[in-house]
């Protein structure tokens, strides 16, 4: 995949953390917005992506169970 900002071809990975990978932001109405982006009981919890180290961008793909 080619990097959408850059154009630089991309490399694939994950990215691993704890038990749980979440997201927190706000929405368009600044309403709190949580997602449990993946989970693991055992070892870390991972999201398969893309990298681009020419301008430091990640793509992740979310598992389409979790929310
Ligand atoms: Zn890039």
């Amino acid at each position: 995949m080619k990097c959408p900002f850059c154009g630089e071809e991309m490399t694939e990975g994950y990215v691993e953390s704890g038990r749980y990978f979440m997201w927190k932001g706000k929405d368009e109405r600044g309403k709190k917005q949580e997602y449990l982006l993946a989970k693991s009981y055992m070892g870390g919890a991972k999201l398969m992506g893309k990298i681009c180290p020419f301008c430091r961008k990640l793509v992740l793909d979310i598992p389409e169970s979790q929310f």
